[in-house]
C-alpha cells in the first residue's frame, strides 16, 4: 500500500505573513488524516526554517523547490540540499517544468539534483511532464516516458523518491488532462519505473498528478489506481483550499 502524499508548490509565493496558512494547516491535520495521508508544503526557501519550526510535531512537513546538484563552494546563489537539509527540509521538487523552462534544466541536470537530495537522506519530488504541442503531435507519453528514464537516479532507492506528473499546460492554466488520460500516463510511468529499476520499486513509488488540482476535481483525480496524491500549486497557498484537497485523499 501506497500512502498518499498531498504536496503544496508554493513558487515564488510567500511572505512571513504567509507562515500563518502553514500554521493553521499543521493544526488542521489531526491524527486521523496523519494515519491516511502524508501532508508537505514547499515554500520559498526563504521560508523554509520558520516554516519547518512553526510545524515541528505536527503532519505537516516541509520542502524546497530546487536545489544545486553541488555540495558547496563558490556557487552565488545556489543552494545545496545540504543547506536544505539544515533549515528543515525533508523533500526538494526537483525538475519542475518551470525551472526546465526558466533556467533551461535538462534531464541530466533533474537527476543531478535529485542524485544529491538522495544523498542528503531527503525524498526528491521528481517532475516530468509534456507541453501542449507534444500532447497534440501524439508524443505525451513517449516523451514523459523519456524524461523518467533521463531524470530519475539509476540507484534511486524503492520508496525514496517520488515521481509527480504534471502536464506543462495544465500548470495554473484551470486545464486538466481526461482522467482517462491521466490513468494512461500513470501506467505509462509506472512501467517505465519497472523497466528502470525493477518492479518492486516501481510498485513502491508514489506517482502524483499535479496540474489545476483544486478541491472540486481533487477526488475524481485521486481515486484513479495509479495516483498516489498530488502536486499542488495555486491551491496550496490558502489552508482552506489545500485542506480540501488533503480531505479528499
Ligand atoms: C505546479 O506548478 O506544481 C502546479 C501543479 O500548479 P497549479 O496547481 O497551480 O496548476
Amino acid at each position: 500500500m501506497r500512502k498518499p502524499l498531498v504536496a503544496g508548490n508554493w513558487k515564488m509565493n510567500g511572505t512571513r505573513a504567509s507562515l500563518a496558512e502553514i500554521g493553521e494547516m499543521a493544526k488542521a491535520c489531526d491524527a486521523t488524516l496523519r494515519a491516511k495521508v502524508d501532508v508537505m508544503v514547499c515554500p520559498p526557501a526563504t521560508l523554509l526554517f520558520p516554516a519547518a519550526a512553526l510545524a515541528l510535531g505536527s503532519a505537516v512537513s516541509i520542502g524546497a523547490q530546487d536545489c544545486s546538484p553541488l555540495g558547496e563552494g563558490a556557487h552565488t546563489g545556489d543552494l545545496s540540499a545540504g543547506m536544505l537539509f539544515d533549515s528543515g527540509a525533508k523533500a526538494v521538487i526537483v525538475g519542475h517544468s518551470e525551472r526546465r523552462a526558466d533556467h533551461g534544466e535538462k534531464d541530466a541536470d533533474v537527476a543531478a539534483k535529485a542524485a544529491a537530495v538522495l544523498a542528503q537522506g531527503m525524498m526528491p519530488i521528481i517532475c516530468v511532464g509534456e507541453t501542449r504541442a507534444e500532447r497534440e503531435a501524439g508524443k505525451a507519453l513517449a516523451v514523459v516516458a523519456r524524461q523518467v528514464r533521463g531524470s530519475v537516479p539509476k540507484d534511486a532507492p524503492a520508496g525514496g523518491f517520488v515521481v509527480a506528473y504534471e502536464p506543462v499546460w495544465a500548470i495554473g492554466t484551470g486545464l486538466t488532462p481526461t482522467l482517462q488520460d491521466i490513468a494512461d500516463m500513470h501506467a505509462e510511468i509506472r512501467r517505465t519505473l519497472a523497466r528502470l529499476l525493477g518492479k518492486p520499486a516501481a510498485q513502491a513509488t508514489r506517482l502524483l498528478y499535479g496540474g489545476s488540482v483544486k478541491p472540486a476535481n481533487a477526488a475524481e483525480i485521486l481515486n484513479l489506481a495509479d495516483v498516489d496524491g498530488a502536486l499542488v500549486g495555486g491551491a496550496s497557498l490558502k489552508a482552506a483550499d489545500f485542506l480540501a484537497i488533503i480531505r479528499a485523499a
